[in-house]
């Protein structure tokens, strides 16, 4: 190489970067939460209370869009508080404009961006969300009682956000109170949080069992949202799953007003038996349920399971004539293999052995978990006959 070349290879290298950074596209990935669908409804994974810089957050809106789709979230709604702007000598108050903002990058990127805003005041009846709200700067008029009337005339979802919240709570005690009482009779209250965050409030559970309110399960997200979920190791934020007609945000808000929900919490699942039993017959599945049983050989099963959450069964009750397992993990995306046996050596005949398991982590009201029964078809063969 002479010293004469040096200039014109620097210049064609500088070239070659910038033509070459130009041309390289922006690639991000995006991590798929894998729960079935349920017969009839498609099952969508949603985030219904998200703070940004129009309140409280300390994130711009179209990253709110940019996160729900990395995470594989169908569904967001920005919910910015009426009463609570910390930043705004920086940023205006427009309660609008947070949601104006998400919502072109939720189009680019086919996230649906719900309108929403949380009407914030001391308890009773403390921090309510308002959903699908067609103009959010109606609700700045400083009275719950006006705002969720407001709110309700929008055609808006309303719940009742983190329930127990410390800060709020009267005497360490999750309270409902005759406003909550009159919200409802006035149909402006139609859902609680069952999770905010981390929070599990075994209180709003019962209460959305027993008023017949939807349950909802939302980040209330601040930060960035891996800064609070590490989302690269497995976790998730808390999840509203939704069984909508379509993937669309009125279909959302049909679903959500027919109390067509499942709260997702870490390892988690609680809503109604009519959507949990579903979930878990479309994620788990058996690779034979007949089988024939040599004297006291045993015969190796194997449990699949494809979605994302995994199932953790506990039998209730002996099952007479075979060695099941008392308990079983069934890891997320995994398959598990256990052995059946007879109890004596001696069995013949054919018989249908029905073995009922109760799921620890899906929960139908506090404390409770789904139960599912399991049919195997057992022809007994005594030891003696034909080889082993
Ligand atoms: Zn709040
Ligand atoms: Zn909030």
């Amino acid at each position: 190489m002479t010293k004469e070349n040096i200039p014109a290879l620097v210049a064609s290298a500088i070239l070659f970067a910038v033509v070459s950074h130009a041309h390289e596209p922006v690639t991000r990935a995006r991590t798929a939460v894998n729960i079935p669908d349920v017969p009839g409804f498609v099952t969508l994974k949603c985030d219904f209370h998200i703070h940004t810089v129009f309140s409280d957050g300390y994130v711009w809106p179209t990253v709110r869009a940019e996160e729900a789709w990395r995470e594989g979230l169908d569904a967001i709604a920005i919910t910015d508080h009426i009463e609570y702007q910390p930043h705004k000598s920086d940023v205006n108050t427009n309660h609008n404009r947070s949601y104006q903002i998400a919502s072109g990058r939720g189009e680019d990127l086919e996230v649906i961006v719900i309108k929403g805003s949380e009407i914030t005041h001391e308890m009773p009846p403390g921090h309510l969300n308002a959903i699908f709200l067609t103009n959010s700067m109606q609700l700045a008029v400083r009275d719950w009682r006006e705002e969720t009337r407001i709110a309700h005339q929008q055609g808006a979802f309303i719940f009742w956000n983190h329930p127990g919240w410390e800060p709020q709570l009267k005497n360490n005690i999750v309270t409902w109170h005759d406003e909550h009482s009159w919200l409802v009779e006035q149909g402006f209250l139609q859902g609680i949080e069952v999770v905010n965050g981390r929070d599990y409030y075994p209180e709003a559970h019962r209460w959305a069992v027993d008023r017949k309110l939807t349950m909802l399960s939302n980040s209330d997200i601040h930060a960035p949202l891996n800064m609070d979920f590490h989302v690269h190791d497995g976790d998730h934020r808390p999840l509203t799953l939704v069984f909508a007609k379509a993937r669309t945000s009125e279909a959302i808000r049909e679903a959500l007003f027919d109390r067509r929900t499942v709260v997702y919490s870490g390892d988690k699942l609680i809503g109604e038996e009519r959507f949990l039993k579903p979930i878990f017959d479309g994620s788990v599945r058996f690779n034979r349920t007949s089988v024939t049983l040599k004297g006291r050989k045993p015969v190796y099963l194997q449990v699949s399971n494809n979605s994302d959450v995994p199932f953790e069964l506990e039998r209730i009750g002996v099952v007479e004539g075979v060695n099941l397992p008392g308990t079983l993990m069934i890891a997320a995306r995994k398959s598990v293999l256990f052995d059946l046996k007879a109890t004596a050596a001696d069995a013949s005949g054919e018989k249908r052995v029905v073995v009922t398991y109760r799921v620890k982590n899906l929960l139908v009201a506090p404390g409770e978990g789904l139960q599912c029964e399991f049919p195997f078809d057992i022809t007994f063969t005594p030891a003696s006959s034909g080889n082993n």
